[in-house]
């Protein structure tokens, strides 16, 4: 049986590394192994991205703090032209939907946490907005290049566990009162595909399915040996991964990908993910 430390939470970044590579798991939360990244001109170019998606994370929270654009922008301008244009393509998204989407209660960069058999998990939300219709939208930050498809958005963890973990724990937030799943959606942002956002409605059948799911792989995790959390078979899951000299990859990069699901996921499950919305240490 696996030994994590008693206050040990699950979160969308650890249950997805186990779900792209159990021995990126085990190396990362069990290990706590800290490994250099192997570095060379496309490991650079990871990093500076990844910084920028920071960026924009940061940006987005302060705006939703209600910080004025007058202030914000002259930082941005200097900082980078990309950052720049996701900027103002956030700037078009916030005045066309401060009605709609992001009308309401906001509550930027908000953790919410439950218990879920032995073990407790935990989501930090991009944003969350309570609707003065009692609905509830879940807004998340996405900075990837590509816009991923539908398909592999559904299958992303996050869109299961942030769902859920409103619903499971949202009733602090809504004066006592439980969230029903048909009052949650959850919105995918792309900073590139500024008008192509996904929207993924939840359901009581779904909270249902997500509540199984989530059981049944933190119970997997926790019933492995140390020796049984084995490397992922898909090398491309190794691209800009910090364990890719520890482990003997080769690198590959995520632009060689074919264009099916299984790639846009691992995409999806690269580093970018592990920092961008704070969880490293969980
Ligand atoms: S380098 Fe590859 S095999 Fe090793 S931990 Fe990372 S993803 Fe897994």
């Amino acid at each position: 049986m696996l030994k994590l430390p008693p206050d040990f939470i699950f979160s969308q970044a650890s249950l997805q590394d186990f779900l792209t590579c159990p021995r990126r798991f085990y190396l990362r939360y069990v290990r706590h192994l800290v490994w250099p990244s192997a570095g060379g001109g496309e490991a650079f170019e990871w990093e500076w991205r990844l910084s920028l998606a920071q960026d924009f994370h940061h940006l987005a929270h302060q705006k939703a703090l209600g910080l004025p654009d007058q202030l914000l922008e002259p930082l941005v301008q200097k900082r980078s032209a990309e950052l720049f244009q996701w900027w103002r393509q956030l700037r078009e998204f916030w005045q066309a939907e401060q009605e709609a989407t992001l009308g309401g209660r906001r509550y930027p960069e908000l953790t919410l946490t439950a218990p879920l058999g032995k073990i407790r998990l935990l989501a930090k939300y991009d944003l969350l907005i309570a609707h003065p219709d009692g609905q509830w939208s879940i807004i998340d930050w996405k900075t990837a290049q590509q816009r991923p498809s539908t398909r592999a958005l559904h299958s992303l963890v996050q869109s299961r566990l942030y769902p859920y973990l409103l619903v499971r724990a949202g009733a602090s937030l809504n004066a006592g009162k439980a969230v029903e799943p048909e009052q949650v959606s959850m919105v995918y942002w792309f900073a590139n595909h500024p008008d192509n956002p996904e929207t993924i409605l939840y359901s009581q059948a779904q909270f249902q399915a997500d509540e199984d799911f989530l059981l049944r792989l933190t119970e997997e995790i926790l019933g492995r040996r140390e020796a049984d959390f084995e490397q992922t078979s898909d090398e491309r899951a190794c691209a800009y991964c910090p364990y890719r000299t520890y482990c003997e990859r080769a690198f590959v990069p995520p632009s060689s990908y074919e264009v099916e699901e299984n790639a846009e996921l691992l995409e999806l499950s690269l580093p970018q993910d592990w920092e961008q919305i704070g969880e490293i240490e969980y």
